[in-house]
């Protein structure tokens, strides 16, 4: 029998799905409307389905690439480009996405004048500086920026947003939210609008919702790791009643032998320019998986075994597998963290094995497997037919 693909990542639409919807209904309990982020899992069509089918309406990704995959496989919603539109991307933006988000007024007059020149309307959501410093309008110029987007033909604005905890590291506290849904408030008091994307932030504002006593005029969440992960990710905690293991790495083993602990010879920098020190512990049992750096984000793995990953290069992570004993063939399997989850669902070189939600399964509980590998050549007629 030929033996399964490897490496590839197993991936449970059933504990997705379950995550998506308990977290749906916990969000809508308290006047929360949720976005499904799906850029970290490259907007996996199967995956995409499963979110549209425990009832998310709205997807979201930062590449307008992986939109026009997602229109383009018939999947019905609301499609969000999380990031600040390109100048070099407007014609696609217009087409593809129907609600982008924006800091720059050069940008969306360039949309504008597209979305004229398409007979379109394209909604945008602003987004608001409050502190992480990525994108956004510092709260003191969003009055003066939605004037000028007011006098623009083909441009509608239909919400605020703000991001925390991704480039500075800086939470969504009491205050920070306290002082984004006055500004919301404010600004449609004084250009008589009514925003239905008051979008307060990712999964990093869990705990802020938890405790908050006042959500304010915050109606929207654009959730990624939550759904997939079963995380908040201000402090990694495991969200109550989800599933933590939807996704596991399958990699094997392709040498396995004892050798010393420490590299002999002249020794200089490594393939990455890395100087690297090796503690002696004596000859050891090292096992080789094949997978690399050029596959996955290395130090995102753990490995569901008591191993120890003692590095990588490009195509290749070095264990230390004490006690256990690996031969070549052996299949060993990591638990991913969001850096990990994006490198390899990104990667073609990573099959993607879906353990799908079928009729049968909903009746008899039985499991059905199918194998569908959506990397590489998809992925390269896709991106032939967008250039
Ligand atoms: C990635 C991203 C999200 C989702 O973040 P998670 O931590 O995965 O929930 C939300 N908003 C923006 C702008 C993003 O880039």
């Amino acid at each position: 029998m030929r033996r399964e693909m490897t490496p590839r990542v197993e991936i449970d639409l059933r504990k997705i799905s379950h995550n998506a919807r308990v977290l749906k209904k916990w969000y809508e309990e308290k006047g929360i409307q949720i976005t499904g982020v799906v850029k970290g899992v490259s907007a996996s069509i199967e995956i995409a389905k499963a979110l549209i089918d425990s009832g998310i309406t709205t997807l979201a990704d930062t590449k307008i690439s992986r939109i026009q995959k997602m229109k383009s496989s018939q999947l019905n919603a609301t499609y969000l480009l999380l990031r600040t539109p390109a100048l070099s991307e407007i014609d696609e933006v217009v087409r593809f996405a129907d609600i982008s988000m924006n800091t720059e007024l050069e940008v969306i007059r360039a949309l504008s004048k597209e979305a004229v020149k398409q007979n379109k309307v394209h909604s945008i959501i602003l987004m608001v500086e409050m502190g992480d410093l990525r994108e956004g309008i510092m709260p003191e110029d969003v009055p003066a920026f939605i004037e000028e987007v007011l006098k623009l033909p083909g441009i509608q604005i239909v919400g605020l947003a703000t991001n925390f905890a991704c480039f500075g590291g800086v939470i969504p506290t009491e205050q920070k939210m306290c002082e984004f849904s006055a500004l919301a408030m404010k600004v449609q008091k004084q250009f008589s609008l009514i925003f239905p994307y008051i979008s307060g932030g990712n999964s990093a504002n869990y705990n802020w919702l938890k405790h908050t006593k006042d959500v304010g005029v915050i109606n929207h969440l654009r959730l990624g790791e939550s759904i997939f992960l079963g995380r908040e990710t201000v402090n990694g905690t495991p969200i109550p009643g989800l599933y933590q293991d939807a996704f596991c790495l399958v990699a094997e083993i392709i040498e396995s032998k004892y050798k010393p602990s420490v590299p002999f010879g002249e020794q200089r920098k490594n393939a990455f320019g890395e100087k690297v020190f090796f503690q002696d512990r004596g000859m050891m049992q090292r096992a080789i998986v094949g997978i690399g750096r050029q596959d996955v984000f290395v130090s995102g793995l753990t490995p569901l075994l008591p191993v120890e990953i003692l590095g990588s290069s490009s195509d290749h992570i070095i264990l230390d597998t004490k006690n256990i004993h690996l031969k070549p063939g052996d299949e060993i399997k990591f638990s991913l963290d969001y850096g990990a989850l994006i490198s390899a669902m990104t990667s073609p070189y990573v099959y993607k094995k879906y353990l799908h939600i079928s009729e049968k399964d909903r009746c008899s509980k039985r499991r059905t497997k199918r194998i569908t590998n959506i990397s590489s050549g998809d992925t390269v007629n896709y991106l032939i037919s967008f250039l």
